[in-house]
């Protein structure tokens, strides 16, 4: 189908109608916590600042949590905003500058960001498809990561081909493959601290993830035997019940079931590793959220700044904006950007 023809996404009112009428009033996120006897927690120090670069991506994935694609062009961060970050970053002084859109690499502007981070001591992390790591015209991206100990967390859905296929498109293990071989041949996922490569695993549709030890080594056997590629640590997301994916629930009429499967997978344990607790996420236009699924839904952060003017102070102890969603975060293992550890 012509990208012209797709029906239009869910709005974000639409998707938070959606979710918080899947479950029962008392079963909703917030209001549960105090009936399970437990606190929703608050902001911790500031640790990450996440910049969404916008959603134009080279991919078109079905799970995908923020309906990125080529069609997103007109949704990059301006330059305006890009200052304001660059300004931020010594400002906030995060100890983590984490990359992300839609491919954050196609952003005019990504490798000025880079640049500006590592001038102030962050560590940076690129959260990429690999993909577009072969497009001629980022040949010599790559090299810049590696130049730069940008860290790298990639996604691969699975260790096979039809799987990852399946989710992200005809093609892309065979490219996937290829990025990763470039990526070790500059010194990636061979255990050297400065050339971190994290694989990100999410499971096929309403499954959630169950990483354990002995996935981080089937993993790695297997891409050893099939294709001779190596990376240093495995994290494994659930499917977040956000945009496309949503939209795909709503189309199989799953979406309550899947909000029962995540709430009766509740996990206590899960809620001291939210990204939320630590992490600020900045949307393209400068807004800021909790996290990059409150800005896919439009949630904002409890301050009522933007990128330009908020300051630690303002963020530390914040309320956090939960939704049922968040039962994404916190089923099973858990699961957020850090992801679940195998
Ligand atoms: S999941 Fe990642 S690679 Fe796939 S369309 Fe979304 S942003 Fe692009
Ligand atoms: S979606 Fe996850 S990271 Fe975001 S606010 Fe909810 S629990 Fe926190």
């Amino acid at each position: 189908m012509a990208l012209a023809e797709r029906p239009p996404g869910l709005s974000p009112q639409q998707q938070t109608t959606l979710l918080e009428g899947a479950l029962p009033q008392e079963q909703g996120f917030a209001r549960s916590l105090g009936q399970r006897g437990l606190t929703p927690p608050r902001r911790s120090p500031l640790r990450v600042l996440q910049l969404n670069l916008g959603r134009l991506c080279n991919m078109r994935c079905s799970h995908c949590h923020v309906d990125a694609g080529p069609h997103q062009g007109h949704t990059l961060m301006p330059d305006g905003v890009v200052e304001a970050c660059i300004s931020a970053i010594a400002r906030l002084k995060p100890a983590v500058l984490d990359l992300t859109g839609g491919a954050p690499e196609l952003h005019p502007r990504f490798r000025d960001l880079v640049l500006a981070a590592r001038s102030q001591g962050c560590q940076v992390i690129d959260r990429c498809n690999l993909t577009v790591l072969l497009l001629p015209a980022l040949h010599d991206l790559a090299p810049f990561l590696a130049s730069q100990q940008v860290e790298i967390v990639a996604s691969l859905p699975q260790p096979d081909q039809d799987a990852t296929d399946g989710q992200r498109g005809e093609g892309t293990w065979e490219a996937s493959i290829q990025a990763l071989r470039l990526l070790n041949g500059l010194g990636y996922g061979q255990g050297d601290p400065t050339r971190q490569l994290t694989l990100m695993s999410n499971p096929a549709g309403t499954q959630l993830q169950q990483l354990s030890a002995w996935d981080q080594r089937r993993w790695a056997e297997r891409l050893e035997q099939l294709a001779g590629v190596r990376f240093d640590r495995l994290i494994g997301l659930n499917n977040m019940p956000i945009a496309r994916f949503l939209q795909q629930l709503q189309r199989d009429g799953h979406v309550n079931c899947y909000l029962a499967l995540l709430e009766r997978a509740f996990n206590p344990a899960a809620l001291e590793g939210l990204m939320c607790r630590d992490t600020l996420s900045v949307a393209p236009d400068g807004r800021l959220h909790d996290c990059d699924f409150n800005q896919m839904l439009e949630m904002p952060e409890a301050s009522g700044a933007t990128i330009a003017t908020i300051s630690r102070e303002q963020l530390l102890d914040g309320a956090i904006h939960w939704g049922n969603h968040c039962y994404g975060c916190t089923a099973g293992q858990g699961s957020s950007c850090g992801g679940a550890t195998a």
